[in-house]
């Protein structure tokens, strides 16, 4: 259904397009099910949870729309380019361009600092040095973490830690990141305030989230939400008012 008020046109393309997906893994003579003919659409400036008890295929989904997983069967279109039509260096360069990753254990590299961290997906760009600080000023000044910069992971509290991961994952301008988990080592109120920023990333950069989650906080907040079990999609939920144009 399509919404008059909404700013999202139902006109424009999904961001993610997952027709007919099937992971199956092969693990001692057993065939794993993790994706089991998954299809949706993940349209674009909206926070979507991928939410289902744990082993219901949420990672392995966030996976293969990274194109860091191939699926067994089926297509994965990100950005309006099928993923298994793509060389691994055009894939990696899509990752590298447009894509974020947020994880449960912030992903820091424990030796570098912040800012450093921040810049990691930035030198791989192989951006220029006046350009990559710039980018990560802004990017630890967006999550409030100037005076933190040079401070490394071991001297930051958890919430801190993820907020240099959300800064590090934001620092590329992406339109599309992937959380898996983000909240799911952090107490109640610091999984709020992630929550907040997160929310403000959608809202005043135009990013599409995805967030892999079964932290009710998050799912409350989510505007779409398809929920997972044995790799199957049971049920999509959009929020009231959210436009979520029908396939
Ligand atoms: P979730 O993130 O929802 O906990 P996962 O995507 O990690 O679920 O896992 C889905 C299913 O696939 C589980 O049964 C898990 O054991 C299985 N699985 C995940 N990764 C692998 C792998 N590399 N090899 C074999 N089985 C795997
Ligand atoms: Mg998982």
């Amino acid at each position: 259904m399509t919404n008059g008020q909404s700013v999202y046109s139902s006109s424009r393309e999904p961001v993610v397009q997952l027709e007919s997906v099937e992971r199956v893994y092969h693990l001692a003579g057993e065939d794993i099910r993790a994706i089991n003919g998954v299809t949706l659409d993940i349209w674009p400036g909206r926070m979507t949870a991928i939410v289902g008890r744990s082993g219901s295929g949420k990672t392995t989904l966030l996976n293969l729309i990274a194109g860091l997983d191939a699926p067994t069967q089926g297509t994965v279109r990100v950005l309006g380019r099928d993923m298994g039509q793509m060389s691994e260096q055009e894939r990696l360069s899509l990752r590298l361009h447009h894509i974020g990753f947020i994880f449960q254990s912030f992903g820091l590299m424990p030796l570098l600092s912040a800012s450093e961290n921040v810049g990691v997906p930035l030198r791989m760009r192989k951006l220029d040095v006046h350009e990559r600080e710039q980018r990560v000023a802004e990017a630890l000044a967006w999550v409030g973490l100037t005076e933190r910069a040079h401070h490394r992971p071991y001297e930051l509290s958890g919430g801190e830690q993820q907020r240099v991961a959300i800064a590090r994952a934001l620092a590329a301008d992406p339109a599309l990141v992937l959380a898996d988990e983000p909240t799911g080592q952090l107490d109640t109120r610091t999984g709020r305030r992630i929550l907040d920023l997160l929310r403000r990333m959608v809202a005043e950069r135009g990013v599409t989230l995805v967030i892999a989650t079964h932290d009710p906080q998050v799912m409350a907040e989510a505007d779409v939400i398809h929920e997972l079990r044995d790799g199957r999609l049971v049920e999509t939920r959009v929020k009231q008012g959210v436009a979520f144009p029908a396939r």
